[in-house]
């Protein structure tokens, strides 16, 4: 089939708006911000629903089009630029919060939900829950994250975002739509069982198995207060014990090092940011002494990060 029937049959599936060939509207498909060569797509489509994405791949499928699925597109490694020409599916529209289950901990969320509009939902309307979102900026997709065992804040205690995905919704290469997870036999989505585990299937296989339209995503409990706790290290062949011990105690939410050489006093430094959280004053204190210790243990400088 030529490509005028091809973004026709498009069009006929999501509406003449959301399904394009031209130069223009494929530049920034054909590209992400990341270092890769840029490679050109064929044609964008952006669905808005279930129907729509088993549509499509029912097109692609027929046609031997390939397809590649996008979220934010900001995994920066090329990802999400297609290699052999073909379809980019932009996810943006399918961008519903279907659900946030307070009992049971998670969000059912649409593809293009974003991390920016999933936080700020429940920062609304459920402020005592926190997403497993990456500390990357907010128009990523919970899902294009978790899909490559993304990792953020809450990494260091619970685990990589791909382990916190409570079940999904994909449709296959042929069009067929299958649920995975507790939603497969009931109504809810609150755990990978009780079937056998297929979703690590869709984990960092990049699209190439089949398109995630919906997933459940665990939420945390959000403590009341959060702090950072500073140091800065001279000898980094203490830091692998240093770190290993702050992991031992439950203390850190989070931990980041780095080094820099401005101001000058950071100069020959690695600096040490943990990220401590509390429901009082008086834990984060508890917290903040149990560090200062480990710092000092280790040969470190506990600095108090000025006030803002
Ligand atoms: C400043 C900055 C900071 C960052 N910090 C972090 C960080 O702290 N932690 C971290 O993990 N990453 C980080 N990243 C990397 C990246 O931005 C994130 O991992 C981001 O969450 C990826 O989501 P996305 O929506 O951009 O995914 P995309 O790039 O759109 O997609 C990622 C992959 O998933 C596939 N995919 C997307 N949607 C679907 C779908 N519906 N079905 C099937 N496959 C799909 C895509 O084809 C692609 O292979 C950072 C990036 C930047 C620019």
């Amino acid at each position: 089939m030529n490509e005028k029937n091809i973004l026709k049959e498009l069009e006929d599936i999501v509406g003449k708006d959301f399904a394009s060939n031209s130069s223009g509207d494929l530049y920034i498909y054909s590209q992400d911000p990341g270092a890769s060569i840029p490679r050109p797509a064929d044609f964008v489509v952006m669905p808005y629903t279930p129907k729509e994405v088993q549509d499509i791949m029912k097109l692609a499928n027929r046609e031997r089009i390939p397809i590649v699925p996008m979220g934010g597109g900001l995994t920066l490694s090329g990802l999400v630029i297609p290699v052999k020409g073909g379809i980019v599916m932009d996810m943006k529209r399918m961008n519903k919060i279907i659900e946030v289950n307070e009992l049971s901990r998670f969000a059912l969320v649409e593809a293009g939900v974003t991390s920016g509009q999933l936080l700020a939902y429940l920062n609304e309307n459920h402020p005592k829950l926190q997403p497993p979102i990456p500390d990357a900026p907010p128009s990523v997709t919970i899902a294009g994250n978790a899909l490559i065992h993304g990792s953020g804040y809450l990494s260091q205690k619970f685990g990589d975002h791909g382990a916190m995905i409570n079940g999904l919704e994909v449709v296959l290469p042929d069009g067929e739509l299958y649920k995975l997870g507790s939603c497969a036999v009931s109504d809810y989505w609150f755990t990978r069982g009780p079937i056998p585990d297929f979703i690590g299937l869709f984990i960092s296989s990049f699209g190439t198995l089949g398109i995630v339209t919906k997933l459940s995503i665990k939420l945390f409990p959000k403590p009341k207060m959060r702090d950072i706790v500073f140091g800065l290290c001279k000898d980094p062949y203490v830091l692998p014990e240093l770190i290993s011990n702050i992991t031992f105690t439950d203390v850190a939410e989070d931990i980041l090092l780095g080094i820099q050489d401005k101001p000058d006093w950071m100069k020959g430094y690695t600096f040490i940011i943990v990220y401590i959280t509390g429901e009082s004053e008086e834990e984060l204190n508890n917290k903040t002494k149990i560090l200062k210790k480990m710092y000092r243990k280790a040969k470190s400088r506990y600095m108090k990060v000025p006030k803002r």
